[in-house]
């Protein structure tokens, strides 16, 4: 008797190893088909940056690749799953229809949709955790509701049991002749390249696209970087952390196989100042988690602040302001420099995105939600549950207690930037400008040259803000 034909959709997690879901079919079925589908809904928002896209596509191409060095295939769509998913799965006869659970609404949504679909042609549906290490469900505060502060997440977190990575898919067995021919009827197509889909991006990526170089990523940063995260991470010029952010977005890497990687460095380290250069990853790591989990828990956060108060905070939203900070033409030079590098290399270090996301917000009093659309248009790892939550955080609207932490911007430059590095290598009509000068941001018109005046001053605007905080108090 033929094996059953189970299908494995991908989302975000475009790897065969470490995947629980496809362990889980691999499991119970030899046929085991991947399915990927570009959905024209998300495609065709206005929340997509083409340097994603770029990288998205590449994993995408990989993964085609390595189901059929296995034995098996990816079989691609282009329409909106919660149709083509059903339909592809009754063409095929196929007996179960597999993947990992998401987070986000839409994800959430569009998963409930397809389900009921599929369950109402008595397909089966099998879901799973995998994009987070532990279940939302089972961390909870000793109230039992779900946890609203970083810190006693965290600890919490630490005393759970980590799950091992999963065993990665190494042979299946794909479709027959006659069933390509009915998936192709079905509506599987060739994979289309980036400018089919609408998109196009020249520049290098900082990570290339795919599970081999994520793994390799992050097997060279397990050996190296991981032992120094603590002291060099807050250094942009030094790029003192993993670069793995795309790969995490899109699964490209296995959660566990991070976690793992920090286990054994930890089961190695000689010195208490080496665990904790790991144990500070884990912490990042682990913010990732709380985010994703007060995603699931919360999916207002979505919508808006997760304070109501800020709901009524008198934002003043001028668009040239705007329009000098996506530009990196605001004349404060550590701010310019980082959106220079995000418009450059569609990636920016965690530091200067909290120097210009508190920019935006406590300087020029921009709503929040403005900087979250750009970064989410822009970023190579844009990630609605992370960027809404590092967006929240520097607002003051998010689940943090200190409602006005206010950075500023030249004490920031001269604490992590102190040679000047990264600005003069974002920044070059500042290279030649004396050290002191371009870190204070004090500049004489002779030595700006075409590089503008600060658009407001950071002290003034201190003031206001915190006077405008007042009216919502
Ligand atoms: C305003 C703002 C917006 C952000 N938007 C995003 C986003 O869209 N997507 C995104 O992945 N991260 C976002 N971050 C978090 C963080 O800046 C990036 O994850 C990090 O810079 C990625 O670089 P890395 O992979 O070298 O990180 P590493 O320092 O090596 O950290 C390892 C991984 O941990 C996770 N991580 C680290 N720091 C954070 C954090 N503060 N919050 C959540 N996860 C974290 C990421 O998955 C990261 O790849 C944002 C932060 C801020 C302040």
């Amino acid at each position: 008797m033929a094996e059953p034909l189970i299908l494995f959709w991908h989302r975000r997690d475009l790897r065969l190893r470490d995947n629980r879901g496809l362990a889980a079919a691999r499991h119970v079925s030899p046929q085991v088909v991947g399915v990927f589908c570009w959905d024209p809904g998300i495609l065709g928002g206005n929340d997509i940056a083409p340097a994603r896209m770029a990288y998205l596509w590449g994993c995408v191409a990989e993964l085609e690749q390595r189901y059929r060095a296995v034995g098996s295939q990816l079989l691609i769509l282009r329409q909106s799953p919660v149709q083509a998913i059903p339909q592809l799965a009754i063409a095929l006869g196929s007996q179960a229809v597999y993947w990992n659970r998401e987070v986000e609404p839409y994800g959430r949504d569009r998963d409930g949709a397809v389900t009921q679909a599929l369950q109402s042609q008595g397909i089966a549906v099998q879901t799973y955790w995998d994009q987070i290490l532990l279940d939302p469900a089972a961390i909870a505060s000793g109230s039992g509701t779900p946890y609203t502060v970083y810190t006693p997440f965290w600890k919490n977190c630490q005393q759970q049991p980590k799950p091992a990575p999963y065993a990665p898919l190494t042979e299946a067995v794909g479709l027959s002749t006659a069933q390509q021919h009915q998936a192709t009827a079905a509506g599987a197509i060739a994979l289309p390249s980036l400018a089919e889909l609408g998109f196009s991006w020249s520049q290098p990526l900082i990570l290339p696209p795919g599970e081999q170089a994520a793994y390799q990523q992050l097997d060279q940063f397990g050996d190296r970087g991981l032992l120094h995260y603590a002291e060099q991470r807050n250094s942009p010029a030094q790029g003192g952390t993993s670069g793995l952010s795309a790969a995490f977005k899109f699964g490209t890497i296995g959660i566990r196989s991070a976690w793992a990687t920090t286990e054994q460095a930890l089961h190695q380290a000689r010195s208490d100042e080496t665990r904790h250069q790991i144990q500070t990853w884990q912490q990042e790591l682990m913010w990732r988690e709380f985010y994703y989990h007060a995603l699931y828990h919360f999916p207002q956060l979505a919508e808006g602040p997760y304070r109501s108060q800020w709901q009524r905070f008198p934002w003043e939203n001028d668009r040239d302001r705007f329009q000098a900070w996506c530009d990196g033409r605001t004349g404060v030079p550590i701010v310019d420099a980082a959106m220079r590098q995000l418009q450059a290399t569609g990636w920016m270090h965690n530091r200067c995105r909290m120097i210009v996301a508190s920019f935006l917000t406590k300087d020029l009093i921009i709503d929040w939600r403005w900087g979250e659309a750009y970064f989410m248009q822009t970023l190579v790892d844009g990630d609605l549950a992370s960027n809404n939550g590092g967006w929240q955080w520097s607002a003051s609207s998010g689940m943090d207690s200190k409602p006005l932490r206010i950075f500023n911007p030249y004490t920031q430059a001269q604490k992590f930037d102190p040679e000047g590095e990264y600005i003069r290598q974002w920044v070059p009509e500042l290279r030649s400008v004396d050290l002191g000068t371009m870190l204070t941001g004090k500049l004489l018109p002779l030595e700006r040259g075409d590089y503008p005046a600060a658009i407001v001053d950071h002290h003034v605007q201190q003031q206001r803000f915190k006077a405008l905080y007042q009216t919502i108090r």
